[in-house]
């Protein structure tokens, strides 16, 4: 290679000798030689990779017009030639960090924003999940009950209305309701010591549904209670659904999902460091999830579990399921829903997903998947 010329400030006097500069390959990296320009007396000097301040690179659209490397106790030296400066170190095998080739390097940097990007999403999908649920063992239901109390009241000023069932229809399902829960046994169980209060609550101004809230307040709409009447099936399709809302409340699904957010966000807000997105989240989070595919076969499982032990059968609910599943196919290719009237559509299929095939599943008596 060619030797590069310098300027070498000793630390002893304050004029600068003019030297040249040649870098040597190592296997420790680069080590550095002066030399003498001919008819001068300056003794040629070699540095060690380690003893030599290597300067950082630079972008190649920011060069600099002088660089600078610090020889530590030898003093420094000025190089008013930065490009034959780099391109002797990359000669010499000199290999630039990491963060140096993302400053100098668009793809670098887009590579490193990928894999970091991969690794957040990671741990959204299995990171999260497995924090939520160890802390969700620990989330006291006195929280789940006023989480519950609040997004009710939302809901209630929201799309919700009142129902219009006659009091004795709602008091007979309430008694078969309250029946099933006594036969429920421990084995059953998803979080040892957790003991929700379980209660059924009607309500109108939404698609034939049913959704379970944290701490045990199931809601069923009057719709899904109309369409079991006009398809002519029994009570325990609406108490099969039932069953499958008790699922969720035992496998304390909700909850789960609102930590999950929770440990989201704070995990976000760690690593971009920006506390203001540990934000408050509530009640209006419950409005807008829906279960898992996962959530929904724990359900399943319950459901067909619990009803064998009621010695109900699964056949009904199934049925339902399936019912609503086909007018709902049927309203899609008629017309399609409009934005604002989503709201008003919204109904077990938008919480509930894949129900088609679980409810076919179900109807076969097969209960896939399921922990003996
Ligand atoms: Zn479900």
């Amino acid at each position: 290679m060619t030797p590069i010329r310098a300027r070498w400030f000793n630390g002893q006097s304050s004029r600068a000798q003019d030297v040249l500069v040649a870098l040597q390959a190592g296997p420790k990296g680069p080590s550095l030689h002066l030399l003498a320009l001919d008819g001068d007396r300056v003794p040629t000097r070699r540095f060690a990779h380690a003893d030599v301040e290597w300067p950082p690179v630079w972008s190649r659209h920011r060069t600099p017009a002088v660089i600078t490397v610090s020889l530590n106790n030898a003093g420094t030296l000025e190089i008013d030639t930065p490009q034959a400066w780099q391109d002797a170190l990359l000669e010499a095998g000199a290999r630039p960090s990491l963060a140096q080739r993302m400053q100098t390097h668009w793809p670098v940097f887009l590579g490193v924003l990928l894999v970091a990007a991969i690794g957040v999403l990671s741990f959204y999908r299995y990171g999260t999940p497995w924090a939520a649920a160890q802390i969700t063992r620990h989330v006291p239901l006195s929280w789940e009950l006023s989480l519950t109390e609040q997004a009710l009241a939302q809901l209630d000023q929201g799309y919700l209305k009142p129902s219009k069932l006659s009091p004795e229809r709602q008091a007979e399902l309430h008694r078969q309701f309250d029946a099933l829960l006594t036969r429920m046994s421990p084995e059953l169980a998803r979080y040892p010591s957790y003991a929700p209060r379980f209660s059924l609550a009607f309500r109108s101004g939404m698609g034939a549904n049913a959704f379970a809230l944290p701490g045990g307040t199931v809601v069923m709409t009057d719709a899904l209670v109309e369409t079991a009447a006009k398809s002519g099936l029994s009570d325990d399709a609406l108490i099969g659904v039932l069953a499958h809302e008790i699922g969720h409340v035992v496998h304390r699904h909700t909850t789960r999902m609102v930590v999950e957010q929770g440990v989201l966000q704070v995990g976000l807000g760690l690593a971009l460091g920006d506390v203001s997105s540990i934000a408050s989240f509530g009640s209006t989070l419950l409005t807008g999830l829906a279960y898992r595919r996962q959530h929904e076969t724990e359900a399943d499982c319950f459901a067909v579990a619990l009803m064998q032990q009621a010695q109900l059968p699964t056949g009904p609910m199934a049925d339902l399921l399936l019912g609503i599943a086909s007018a709902r196919e049927g309203q899609r290719k008629d017309q399609p829903t409009k934005k604002a009237e989503r709201g008003s559509f919204a109904g077990w299929l938008s919480s509930h997903p894949d129900t088609r095939q679980r409810a076919e599943q179900l109807k076969a008596g097969q209960t896939a998947g399921c922990k003996s």
